[in-house]
């Protein structure tokens, strides 16, 4: 998707319609990105709707990092935690946070006399944050609620997922944040932008320049280079096309090689586990 002013409004209107249907939101970010993932406007939107923020793809990001930004995030008062949609880790303890979030609601409803009534969710991010991949895991086997109307093919569905849980299983999906160059950047290095709308070389640079600055020695161990203190993003891009061997014919280094292979490492996390976004 390329997100145009129209895109967004599209995607707004949207998700306000999912919103209505839900009692409790669950934004997931990206554990490497929480800052540059994180959607301002979902808070606008979802009003005094409970939310819960899971920072995904714990496996990808620097551990002591995800720690820092889980504090960070609970100071600012949301209830957050660390999944990692692959393996399952953190996702009960997610599941505990949304029905903690929840209970003043159905409090409430107990109060009324409301009795039986489960409590909705619906999971939101930007693309490729991991939403599907969460809601396959969190619906395994389980059989979709059954519409009642039938025929209906892009009827919405409620999964139940826990005594007294029910989650949407379409995602709410938000637009990535174009605030400044780097948070676009930060974005596209991690997938959620796709890359024919930025600059590749631009995002190798900022990679490396924050690689040199946070994490220099995993940088040099992996690409089996010296760093010295004067290296800049542009010596480090010919020490790692000198290392891999990345040449064109009459021996010039290729530096579209060098790109297209140091942000596929990065974004696969062959390159090691890392976090771009300070939690400051
Ligand atoms: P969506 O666009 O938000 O629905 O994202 P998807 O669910 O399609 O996931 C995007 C990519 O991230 C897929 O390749 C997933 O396999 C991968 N992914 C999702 N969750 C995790 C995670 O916790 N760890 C890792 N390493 N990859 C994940």
């Amino acid at each position: 998707i390329q997100w145009f002013p129209g895109h967004m409004t599209k995607a707004r209107r949207m998700m306000e319609g999912q919103l209505r249907l839900v009692d409790v939101v669950v934004e997931l970010l990206d554990a490497r990105i929480p800052g540059s993932s994180i959607n301002p406007m979902l808070r606008q939107m979802a009003g005094n709707k409970p939310r819960v923020i899971a920072l995904n793809k714990m496996d990808m990001a620097d551990p002591v990092k995800t720690e820092a930004w889980l504090l960070k995030l609970k100071q600012g008062g949301v209830p957050v935690c660390s999944i990692d949609c692959h393996t399952g880790k953190g996702v009960k303890q997610m599941i505990s946070l949304v029905k903690e979030a929840a209970r003043p609601i159905t409090e409430k409803w107990l109060k009324k006399g409301v009795k039986n009534r489960d409590v909705r969710l619906m999971i939101v991010g930007v693309p490729n944050v991991g939403k599907s991949t969460l809601i396959n895991r969190l619906a395994g086997q389980v059989k979709a609620i059954a519409s009642d109307r039938p025929g209906v093919t892009k009827q919405k569905q409620w999964v139940n997922i826990a005594r007294g849980l029910q989650l949407l299983d379409t995602p709410g999906v938000l637009w990535p944040k174009f605030e400044d160059p780097e948070t676009g950047l930060h974005l596209a290095l991690t997938g959620a932008v796709k890359d024919d709308i930025y600059d590749r070389r631009d995002a190798l640079v900022l990679l490396l320049q924050e690689m040199l600055k946070k994490y220099p020695q995993q940088l040099a161990m992996f690409y089996h280079i010296t760093l010295e203190p004067e290296d800049t993003a542009e010596t480090v891009m010919e020490k790692i096309g000198a290392a891999r061997g990345c040449v064109k014919a009459g021996g010039v280094l290729d530096m579209n090689k060098v790109e297209q292979m140091v942000l596929y490492e990065f974004k696969t996390a062959k390159m090691g586990r890392f976090t771009l976004d300070e939690p400051i």
